[in-house]
């Protein structure tokens, strides 16, 4: 079987509720080489029609109330569950996921949509106190047609932990979705349009970086929400309007583990296993430094590898595989430079290393100096470099080296240890006795420093407020001109 032995998705643009352009850029499965897709590439001319129709969607989409877009929601994260093998089965074609990993996703978006569909029906504002005689109160009110540019390595998740608060709040978007899983996106996409989100609401221009720079560039796109690399990022902030155009950046991550003499070493060592390799490495969260105390650095290490030794790297069709391939030809290329890269500036493998075609095995390389590329660089791939700190307080020093501030976890039996770390680690999310990877709908995420423009955190509760802007309004109303009659009639 190849891995598309379905016909390649048919991926065009979505504007003003129609399915428009013609593919044309051929997408291949990183399994097997095999046509996965055919994505037609947005024109400056389609990405300006895309927003057209998000401003004139707008007009009538802030007025629904709140209850129905949420109804929606809903609806679209039913039919999310109800077409799960579809979704995860685009994701493992297109980027390589196993199956497993491609089902927890849906799931996780389904998880994502009906909790952003329940923030929906969320008080909005707050009564305040005003002048004397008067009142105030604030609402929260939607921003007008935003746009939305997102990664591969979650192209579902992604999307929908951006869709959800967007539309949800009122706004109308242009979706961006990476040019390596466009097949996955259009398909989440369907399901908001097959659950009756009116035309225009929701519009999407596939296409790279050219497609991407044409949406910022237009001045009625009141919000971006971008999630990819930090160079990027860089670069859409410098060609947006700070202005006119609210931004929101997710970038990249190099997260450590710390180790301690009290953690247990077998624990220590599922924790680096399940951060370092789970979807070969390429999340953002994924860990990259594990930094041990002396006394258990050796037991951590020699766990660690005994573990990811028995991890089983396939086609991750199979059930019985751990580890797929990496997803793109540009993947394979900066896994293998930073791992020429840690070994030329003193890093020692002592586990895999190897790369044949697109599969590359977990990988640990010991020595690592705190400015070796390796503790320095953002990861994305299955590669974990080990360094020892004397104490704590050279391990929080280490973590706080690196220039991304993502996720910090800690492995220890002290709860004083913990709280030291978790007031001194300088990142997004601390994580104690648990994996860099893993994040919840409700609870806030997103990074700081060079992880991060760190204005505004996505999910969680306040997800909303990236894409609303709080109105105050005091009131004072003239008292009735004639005394009300104290007489019963
Ligand atoms: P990328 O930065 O190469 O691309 C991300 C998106 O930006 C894609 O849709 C791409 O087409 C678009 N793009 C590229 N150039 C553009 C430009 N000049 N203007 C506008 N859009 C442009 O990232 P990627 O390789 O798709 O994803 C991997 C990266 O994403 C990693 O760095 C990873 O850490 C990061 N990531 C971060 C988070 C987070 O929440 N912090 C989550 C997942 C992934």
């Amino acid at each position: 079987m190849t891995a598309a032995s379905l016909e390649p998705a048919q991926v065009q643009c979505l504007i003003g509720g129609h399915w428009i352009g013609r593919p044309s850029a051929e997408r291949f499965s990183p399994i097997d080489g095999s046509p996965v897709s055919v994505v037609a590439t947005a024109t400056t001319a389609q990405v300006e029609a895309a927003v057209d129709a998000a401003e004139t969607a707008f007009r009538t989409w802030r007025g629904t109330g709140s209850t129905d877009r949420a109804r929606i929601l809903y609806r679209a994260a039913a039919l999310v569950g109800s077409r799960r093998a579809e979704l995860a089965g685009l994701v493992t074609t297109e980027i390589g996921k196993t199956t497993a990993d491609a089902r927890a996703e849906v799931d996780r978006t389904v998880d994502l949509l009906l909790y952003f569909a329940g923030r929906g029906a969320a008080d909005d504002g707050a009564v305040l106190a005003g002048t004397s005689g008067g009142e105030a109160h604030t609402r929260r009110r939607p921003l007008g047609p935003v746009a939305l540019i997102t990664p591969w390595n979650f192209p579902l998740a992604i999307p929908a932990w951006k869709l959800g608060p967007a539309l949800v709040a009122g706004n109308t978007v242009v979706l961006k979705p990476s040019e390596y899983a466009s097949a996955g996106a259009a398909a989440l996409v369907r399901c908001l349009l097959d659950a009756g989100l009116p035309a225009g609401v929701l519009n999407m221009v596939p296409g790279a970086a050219a497609t991407g720079s044409a949406l910022v560039r237009d001045r009625r796109i009141r919000a971006i929400s971008f999630t990819g690399s930090t160079v990027v990022g860089a670069s859409i902030a410098e060609a947006a309007n700070p202005l006119t155009q609210r931004i929101q950046l997710e970038l990249g991550g190099n997260n450590p583990l710390v180790v301690l003499d009290d953690a247990d070493p077998d624990h220590a060592a599922g924790l680096a296993v399940t951060g370092g390799f789970a979807q070969t490495g390429q999340i953002c969260t994924s860990t990259s430094r594990l930094i041990c105390t002396p006394g258990i650095v050796d037991a951590v290490v020699d766990a660690t590898c005994a573990k990811a030794r028995a991890l089983r790297i396939g086609d991750p069709r199979e059930a019985t595989t751990d580890i797929g391939p990496l997803a793109t030809a540009h993947q394979i290329q900066s896994n293998g430079d930073l791992l020429d890269a840690a070994v030329r500036a003193g890093g020692r493998i002592r586990l895999g290393g190897r790369f044949e075609g697109n599969r590359f095995g977990p990988t640990v390389l010991t020595e690592i100096t705190p400015d070796n590329p390796l503790a320095q660089r953002e990861v994305f791939g299955p590669l974990v470099g080990v360094m020892v700190a004397q104490d704590l307080e050279e391990a929080i020093c280490l973590v706080n080296h690196a220039n991304f501030g993502l996720v910090a976890a800690i492995a220890t039996e002290s709860g004083g240890a913990a709280a030291h770390f978790i007031e001194h680690a300088e990142v997004g999310t601390v994580k104690v006795n648990e994996p860099t990877i893993g994040n919840r709908p409700n609870v806030p995420f997103g990074g700081v420093k060079a992880s991060s423009n760190s204005l505004f955190k996505e999910q969680g509760a306040r997800a909303t407020d990236f894409f609303t802007v709080e109105k105050s309004v005091y009131t004072s109303w003239s008292p009735p001109r004639r005394r009300p009659s104290t007489a019963i009639r």
